[in-house]
């Protein structure tokens, strides 16, 4: 081998290996960003296990001396190969390589790492080298009958698109790509930007993939690299007039797609045809490489990088279409011209991906169960960055707490995750919402408790209305008729209120019913019920009493009241004296609460006619009728109506 001959291989070498950096980037961008690393890192270590095994077995068995044109034998070239031997079979390895990481990206998201790098190893060390010795080994079957895929339309493109189609039957579509009835639900993916990236690395490698084939510069070169280069832009053409034929917008995976099945529909002719035949067959191969993007769809087959449609599909068309542009000196002797040429071609095609596809079908069922190919859903849910390769927790953190705080409805703290990573602008907008919400849930709580309290208190006294007291009365009773015990009502009316109000005015008024209830607050229990009913007129409920504890706390209501004067801004003269009368009743087991309130209201009009300033139980306002003592209009001094029953005014 020429220095130059090797300069040109070593070259040819690093251009294909460049491709794998364009699958990298191509799958990353189409596939959604929680699979991304998957799918980059799958690139990189199918890469190492085909070198590795290629060169290992797959070499020897692809160009070793053929057996029966079926299979090479030879002895590994890592063992006795020379440096030129050595380097092709470099060369050959990252040619196995492309057909690999093809289909890498028709089992994104939802492939386990170990079952793909088993596939992968199958391929390198059986499918790959076996089918390639039928087309490109001396002796092979096919190369015998004719078959041309200078640079592996069919040997390398048609072979990965093959297992892709077996793989992607075997394990399924993506969770949510084809529930729904009928429709199928288009899963976006993370980048196409990048994957655009990935498409012109593909392209400046594929001039290395196509030249190379010829293993040295020589005169077929310039024409296969304008080929190379016309099936890439016609590719792209043919898709755009097509969406303006259709009109509408092309789509940008579909230019993408077009531009790859130009390139691999060129590959297998792209020594043998003029540039404008290579437009005839770029055209083909794109237009079908998109139309198949449709057909998988409608056979709810999921590939989610349309690794099928452009390696497969545009790679057997290219195969096939060659003959009909080849310029006449290439047309094999003796093959019947074009139309023969045609049917060896689609033999080959047919034979070289069938068998992949059966290999690789076989393969995986056989394996399945040590393998697992196909990922758990949690997996596949989470992310198989996060599933298989523990990356990216930052989301899967953010995701947990979110999760959580939906389950459990508490939104009470915000969410943590690391500043510097991409879940972290989330998780920001995530808490200035969850933060706005949650004071708006307080202001409406509070609305809520003000309504609540307003319902049940009154508002000038901030004692409990007739309503809550009814209430606390109806839970009294029902704790008296299930527990027994004992407890008190007393019904209190302030005496002669109205003259305060029409001598001080209303404001006064006001405040000495404040002050009333502030002193009758301290007067009591904290067990024991004390509300407003109306105007002047309160009630409390002392509980655990007797009626006679409850007639000694009632003495303490009024002389909380009468003890001192009331003094209260806006009043003249200072203090105001006030006085009140009480009628008290035991509230006893299985009685009314409507009939106690009747009778403490009985007794407390008897205190009102004895004189008021004074307490009077009930039952006994009968015994002895109060004489009515003159009382002063506002300031009563005291009861003084010798009424025994009634009781004493003052301490
Ligand atoms: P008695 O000793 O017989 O109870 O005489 P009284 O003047 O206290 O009784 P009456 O029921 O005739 O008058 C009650 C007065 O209470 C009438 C009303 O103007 C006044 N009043 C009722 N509610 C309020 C209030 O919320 N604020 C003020 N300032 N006065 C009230
Ligand atoms: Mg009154
Ligand atoms: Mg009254």
């Amino acid at each position: 081998m020429s220095d130059q001959h090797m300069i040109w291989l070593a070259l040819s070498t690093f251009l294909v290996l460049l491709m794998q950096a364009g699958f990298a980037c191509y799958e990353a961008g189409m596939v959604r960003r929680k699979n991304s690393v998957n799918v980059a890192i799958k690139n990189v270590a199918d890469l190492g296990t085909t070198i590795f095994f290629f060169l290992l077995v797959g070499n020897a068995l692809m160009f070793g001396s053929s057996w029966f044109g079926l299979i090479g034998f030879a002895p590994s070239v890592v063992i006795d190969g020379s440096p030129p031997d050595l380097l092709m079979a470099l060369f050959q390895a990252m040619f196995c390589g492309t057909a690999i990481t093809i289909v890498s990206g028709a089992v994104a998201e939802r492939t386990s790492f170990r079952g793909y790098l088993l596939l992968a190893i199958c391929m390198s060390v059986v499918v790959y080298p076996i089918t390639g010795h039928w087309a490109w080994a001396e002796g092979g079957w096919l190369l015998q009958l004719g078959f041309l895929d200078f640079a592996g339309s069919t040997v390398v493109h048609g072979v990965g698109g093959a297992i892709a189609l077996a793989a992607v039957l075997r394990i399924g579509p993506r969770l949510g790509r084809f529930e729904s009835e009928g429709s199928a639900s288009y899963i976006e993916g993370d980048n196409l930007a990048v994957s655009a990236l990935g498409a012109f690395l593909l392209m400046f490698g594929w001039f290395g993939f196509n030249s190379g084939a010829a293993t040295d510069f020589n005169h077929q070169v310039p024409l296969i690299l304008v080929n190379t280069g016309v099936g890439a832009a016609v590719g792209i053409v043919s898709i755009l007039a097509m969406a303006a034929a259709l009109g509408r917008k092309p789509k940008a995976t579909e230019i993408l797609t077009g531009m790859l099945g130009g390139l691999v529909a060129i590959t297998a002719g792209c020594s043998v045809v003029q540039p404008l035949g290579a437009m005839a067959i770029g055209a083909v191969g794109a237009l079908v490489a998109v139309w198949g993007l449709g057909l998988l769809e409608r056979a709810r087959i999921d590939d989610p990088v349309g690794a099928i449609p452009v390696h497969l599909f545009a790679g057997v068309i290219g195969t096939v279409m060659l003959p009909l542009f080849a310029t006449p000196e290439h047309i094999p002797e003796g093959i019947g011209g074009r139309t023969g040429w045609v049917a060896v071609q689609a033999l080959g095609a047919v034979c070289i991906t069938g068998a992949a596809f059966v290999v690789a079908w076989v393969f995986m069922g056989v394996t399945n169960a040590w393998a697992r190919y196909r990922v758990s859903p949690e997996d596949e849910r989470i992310g198989l960055n996060v599933a298989e390769h523990g990356a990216g927790t930052a989301m899967l953190d953010l995701l947990n707490q979110l999760s959580a705080q939906g389950s459990k409805g508490d939104f009470s703290t915000p969410v943590e995750v690391d500043a510097e990573t991409d879940a972290a602008i989330i998780a920001s907008f995530y808490n200035q919402v969850r933060e706005r919400f949650v004071r708006e849930a307080d202001r409406s709580r509070r609305l809520l408790d003000e309504a609540a309290r307003l319902a049940l208190h009154d508002p000038l006294t901030n004692l409990k209305n007739r309503r809550a007291f009814m209430q606390a009365a109806a839970m009294v009773m029902a704790d008296l008729n299930r527990y027994g015990g004992d407890a008190v009502l007393v019904m209190l009316d302030l005496d002669h209120f109205k003259a305060i109000n029409d001598t001080h005015g209303h404001d006064v008024g006001d405040a000495v019913l404040v002050e009333l209830a502030r002193r009758l607050s301290l007067a009591v229990r904290d067990s024991d019920v004390i509300a407003r009913l109306g105007g002047e007129e309160f009630a409390v409920i002392v509980s655990h009493a007797t009626l006679q504890q409850g007639m000694v706390s009632a003495r303490r209501m009024l002389h909380t009241i009468n003890g001192a004067p009331f003094e209260v801004a806006g009043a003249p003269n200072a203090a105001l004296t006030v006085t009140a009368s009480l009628g008290v009743t035991a509230l006893s087991r299985h009685a009314l609460f409507d009939h106690a309130l009747k009778a403490a209201d009985e007794a407390l009009y008897e205190a009102k006619r004895a004189g008021r300033n004074r307490i009077v139980p009930a039952g006994q306002e009968r015994t002895e009728p109060a004489a009515s003592p003159p009382t002063p209009r506002h300031a009563p001094s005291g009861g003084g109506s010798g009424d025994p029953l009634a009781e004493p005014s003052t301490a």
